[in-house]
């Protein structure tokens, strides 16, 4: 066993977007093989699996004209980049592996076209993993071309996982398994694994995927399974940050937060980190960093197990900006708590995440708030569970509110801190825009509340000003008389 730690590096689709990032990736790895043993996981470049989606979508609804254009630019793609990094054999070992990769979305999209059909999950996923087939692929060459020790490695032959496509759950212990086979010999020869990001395999070593943005899951399964003493996300941000720095410019970053702080924060729309990505880390004990590659000498952001406090007892403001609220209400004279058990039941069944719901029995009401893209089929289950309920008038026609945003006010601290729904819903209040319907989680780690959609980001602004802007006042609003009376203030 080495007594140098082991590190597993994530570089997300913005770090490998171009030549010259992949270069920068190559030097951050170079540099930090040489003290640290490494294993490196790379996603697609920026875009591509978008591309692939639209693709396939455009296939299998019999556009050949949008499907060749898909096709030409997943090529071009891919092309201009070899042509910038390779030179010699290396570049003609790239046109071979990428001209085999084009030939298998190419022949796939011909299929779909010709049968007009619905895409099985299981095709699908072979097809969506192929943007990091690519990019590993090329980061590991690029490294051997730079004279470092480095091997591509596919997901597959690492990362076992169950069979739901689209949306796997790792299998550990055969992972574990195919660390000590895979990885485990080249670390020891002091080679660099790098793997394909997003995907894995079946027991049956069919193509699976993590979800979308799921190579930070990649990454963190990885660390579990080969017993990494730190994982290292590599994105295009400083680390976490009060807010998205795309709707708050003047968010900051978070030295510290977490794995319950990171969990909250991406499963209400933080980009930076998959939501199911914290979950191995913290089971297995290691550290997350977020880091910057376009400016690798900024600390990031640790996330760990128990976070400092931080100035503020809020910590980050998140959004989901396309939401749902669908609101059932039900006759007066019925008991209407079982009606949301079934609902429930096979809302958890079909593995729909609910951003958070609100019930009033008075009212017999129940708020449902989704993200958008789950409501359709949210919808048609709503229908078919109470088809009977529906159609007697003991459950009023459903309402469907699409057009709002939820916002998560989270942080760790604002347990047990007085006053912080009243500086929320003030800040809110002075925007003149009115709350739809609001939740409190009972581990007060977040604060979720829906608006109109039209103000999401005017909302977010106005929390992260009341909270982590420059003149925020974060002393607890209970705490204020103690401290004037210890300080002698008036
Ligand atoms: P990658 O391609 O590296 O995986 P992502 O695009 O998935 O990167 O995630 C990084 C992006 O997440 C940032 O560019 C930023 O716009 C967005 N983001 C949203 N909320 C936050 C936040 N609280 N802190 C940092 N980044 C955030
Ligand atoms: N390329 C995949 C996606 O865009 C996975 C990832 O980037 O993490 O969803
Ligand atoms: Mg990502």
């Amino acid at each position: 066993m080495s007594s140098r730690r082991l590190i597993v590096m994530k570089f997300g689709g913005t770090s490998v977007g171009n030549a010259e990032r992949i270069r920068q990736c190559a030097e951050i790895v170079g540099r930090a093989a040489r003290q640290d043993r490494i294993v490196v996981v790379v996603s697609a470049m920026a875009g591509v699996t978008d591309l692939i989606f639209k693709t396939i979508d455009a296939a299998r609804h019999g556009d050949t004209a949008a499907t060749k254009l898909n096709l030409e630019k997943f090529e071009a793609v891919h092309r201009e980049l070899i042509e910038q990094l390779f030179t010699g054999d290396h570049a003609a070992a790239a046109r071979i592996f990428t001209a085999e990769v084009f030939a298998q979305l190419h022949s796939a999209c011909q299929a779909l076209s010709a049968l007009r059909s619905d895409i099985s999950a299981q095709t699908a996923d072979s097809l969506v993993a192929l943007g990091e087939r690519i990019s590993a692929w090329a980061l590991a060459r690029f490294l051997q071309q730079s004279g470092a020790s480095a091997e591509f490695v596919r997901a597959e032959e690492v990362i076992a996982t169950d069979g739901t496509f689209g949306n796997a759950a790792p299998d550990l212990e055969r992972t574990q398994q195919n660390c000590a086979r895979v990885l485990s010999p080249l670390l020891e020869r002091e080679v660099v694994p790098v793997v394909a990001g997003y995907s894995g395999a079946n027991a049956q070593g069919k193509t699976t995927t993590l979800g979308r943005g799921g190579s930070d899951y990649s990454a963190t399964i990885l660390g579990a399974a080969a017993g990494a003493d730190e994982v290292w996300i590599w994105t295009d941000v400083d680390g976490v940050l009060t807010a998205d720095p795309r709707i708050c410019p003047d968010a900051v970053t978070l030295p510290e937060i977490s794995f319950a702080e990171a969990i909250e924060l991406a499963y209400y729309g933080a980009k930076v980190i998959h939501p199911k990505a914290a979950y191995p880390a913290m089971n297995a004990g290691f550290p997350v960093w977020i880091k910057n590659s376009f400016r690798p000498e900024v600390a990031g952001t640790k996330i760990t197990q128990a976070a400092r406090p931080a100035n503020s007892p809020v910590k980050s403001v998140t959004s989901v900006k396309d939401a749902t609220l669908i609101t059932l209400v039900t006759r007066r004279d019925v008991h209407p708590v079982e009606l949301w058990g079934r609902l429930f039941l096979r809302l958890g069944q079909e593995q729909i995440e609910v951003l958070f719901a609100t019930q009033s029995s008075p009212e017999h009401a129940l708020g449902l708030v989704l993200r958008k893209e789950d409501a359709a089929k949210v919808l048609k289950l709503i229908h078919v569970i109470f088809r009977i309920e529906l159609a007697q008038g003991v459950l009023n026609p459903v309402e469907v509110n699409d057009q709002i945003a939820v916002i998560a006010v989270l942080g760790e601290s604002m347990k047990g801190t007085c006053g912080i729904l009243g500086r929320v819903f003030s800040a809110v209040a002075r925007r003149e825009v009115s709350v739809i319907a609001v939740a409190q989680g009972a581990s007060e780690l977040s604060i979720c509340f829906a608006v109109p959609a039209a103000h999401g980001a005017e909302v977010v602004r106005a929390v992260h000003e009341e909270f982590c802007g420059a003149g925020a006042t974060n002393i607890p609003v209970c705490l204020r008389p103690t401290l004037a009376a210890t300080t002698g203030a008036q």
